[in-house]
């Protein structure tokens, strides 16, 4: 196989501190894959400004005319770092043999970024980077981020477990994850439903050399939540469930209601006020539960998601 056409996508939101030194790192290493044989001539770093505040446009400006490796592409506002990273990939799908992922800080190792293109040769369509541990993380945040991992699992979600954003995908893969037309991005979610070939990469993560996280918790928490609502609609099942239960509970409730009425404990009134309450709050739930269910039906065909991908197709003439 020829040497491959690789594009480096870099999100980049408010990252003047982070940009001088990352990009003088991705550059060295884009040049050390080219002598490898790894990465071809026409391969270029793509930096996304998502938005920022800061000089980091005025940066990747410079960088695009100093150096024929660097593109940049500007975002009109700031979307998120999903929204960043699929302009990038789409505008890089029509460049390159394949497309790799990761963040301006570069706590990802891209050392490992060899290997990624390795893997791609020998015939991988995604290469997923995958964290060997998390010590460099806050325990607040391990704990949270595995426990959201194996929540996703629990509601049934096809997702790699400690793989963020950090992956290879060829062009067919990014052609593939081009039908996906959901204005909900979750691309670690939507990834492992384009199906082919894949493998995983391990790496070590560092912590960011300069500036701060760009994901403060409110921006995770509804990162999480969006993950969860885009790809499961087990919680709605969950709700209708919950009706099921406290409507069988509340035949409890009337039973103990009118035995207290029977022997005379109560206030007149009592009894009918506390049997419908129960009777009636199980039931709502249960019918909220109901239209829930059809709501989320709706919800997934609105998406309109491809149904199947044919991967190979054997003609007879
Ligand atoms: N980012 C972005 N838009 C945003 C927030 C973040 O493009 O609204 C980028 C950011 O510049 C970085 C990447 O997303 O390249 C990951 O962000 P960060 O390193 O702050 O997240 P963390 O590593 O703390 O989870
Ligand atoms: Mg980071």
């Amino acid at each position: 196989m020829a040497e491959p056409v690789v594009y480096f996508v870099i999100p980049c939101y408010n990252e003047e501190e982070v940009l001088p030194e990352s990009s003088k790192r991705i550059l060295a290493k884009l040049s050390s894959m080219r002598k490898k044989g790894l990465a071809d001539s026409k391969s270029r770093i793509l930096l996304v400004n998502d938005g920022s505040k800061d000089r980091t446009w005025e940066i990747i400006e410079k960088l695009c005319a100093d150096h024929e490796e660097f593109e940049g592409i500007k975002l009109a506002h700031n979307r998120g770092h999903q929204n960043a990273l699929l302009s990038g990939l789409m505008t890089a799908m029509e460049k390159c043999d394949c497309a790799i992922s990761l963040d301006a800080d570069l706590q990802d190792d891209i050392e490992v970024l060899d290997e990624f293109v390795e893997k791609y040769i020998d015939g991988c369509d995604v290469v997923y980077g995958v964290r060997n541990k998390r010590d460099t993380d806050t325990f607040f945040k391990k704990t949270t981020a595995e426990g959201f991992y194996k929540f996703m699992k629990v509601l049934g979600v096809d997702i790699v477990f400690n793989h963020a954003d950090y992956r290879l995908m060829s062009k067919r893969a990014l052609e593939g994850l081009s039908e996906y037309n959901e204005v909900n991005l979750f691309l670690r979610g939507i990834v492992p439903l384009i199906g082919y070939r894949s493998d995983y990469v391990y790496y070590d993560r560092h912590e960011r050399f300069a500036g701060e996280s760009k994901y403060p918790l409110k921006k995770m928490l509804s990162f999480a939540l969006d993950g969860i609502t885009s790809f499961s609609v087990k919680p709605l099942k969950l709700i209708s469930n919950l009706g099921i239960i406290i409507s069988l509970l509340s035949v409890f409730g009337l039973l103990y209601a009118l035995f207290s009425h029977a022997f005379g404990f109560t206030v007149p009134g009592w009894t009918a006020i506390v049997a419908s309450i129960w009777l009636l709050g199980g039931i709502q739930l249960l019918c909220i539960g109901v239209v829930g269910t059809y709501i989320g039906k709706i919800y997934s065909e609105v998406k309109h998601r491809p149904r199947y991908r044919i991967e190979t197709y054997i003609e007879n003439r």
